[in-house]
């Protein structure tokens, strides 16, 4: 019992980047959540029970359902279907300006931003719509932006095996721009490389000029 137990953590860790969280508790039901609701109007010095309020609880558990979709996703299982009749073509796949919306892990605050992947495909290439469908399902979690774009460069390496992959987010955090320092107009802009990406300056200067950076 204990090594299966410690099989599972090590296994959690190993996959941490692939995997959805497990919550420890179980999951609460739709009532619940939307008590917990109830809780932060009452906190923020509201009554939920004025009529304007009735369906906010509802209809924030129900946006919740939509920001944070990718925890039932499976982001591998996405990309799981190749295809290999390429003629030979061996260099970049570049998806420019993807956008996405998503929830910072530490204020529950929107990150909205865009997305950038290539790959360098050895043999197998994946549908285009695939990788815009990756970036959803990480950016519909709670987030950090470094851990994001290590997610998504990590499951494209993993999955398709090509001789390289480059992701660059550039976002902006509300949790900067609307509270806190509240610094409108700033940009976090991230980057991933891999594989020839990180080894070969002129791939990654081709890639970076492609993008716009
Ligand atoms: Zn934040």
């Amino acid at each position: 019992m204990t090594s299966k137990v410690a099989g599972k953590v090590a296994g959690s860790i190993a996959g941490a980047t692939k995997q959805a969280p497990r919550a420890e508790a179980p999951r609460p039901d739709r009532a619940e959540a939307e008590a917990a609701v109830r809780t932060l109007l009452r906190w923020a010095g509201d009554d939920p029970l004025r009529e304007g309020l009735a369906g906010t609880p509802a209809r924030v558990v129900r946006a919740y359902e939509e920001f944070f979709a990718g925890y039932a996703q499976d982001p591998e299982a996405i990309l799981a279907r190749t295809f290999e009749e390429v003629e030979g073509y061996d260099e970049m796949v570049l998806l420019r300006d993807v956008r996405f919306e998503s929830h910072c892990e530490h204020h529950m605050a929107p990150i909205i931003g865009v997305a950038h992947l290539a790959y360098l495909p050895d043999r197998r290439v994946v549908g285009i719509s695939k990788l815009a469908r990756l970036v959803e399902i990480y950016a519909r979690r709670l987030q950090i932006q470094e851990k994001m774009t290590a997610q998504i460069a990590n499951t494209i390496e993993t999955v398709l095996q090509p001789q390289g992959v480059a992701v660059v987010i550039e976002a902006t955090h509300h949790c900067m721009t609307t509270r806190g320092v509240h610094k409108p107009g700033t940009a976090l802009v991230t980057s991933r490389m891999l594989g020839r990406f990180r080894s070969d300056p002129k791939t990654r200067r081709e890639f970076l000029g492609m993008v716009g950076r």
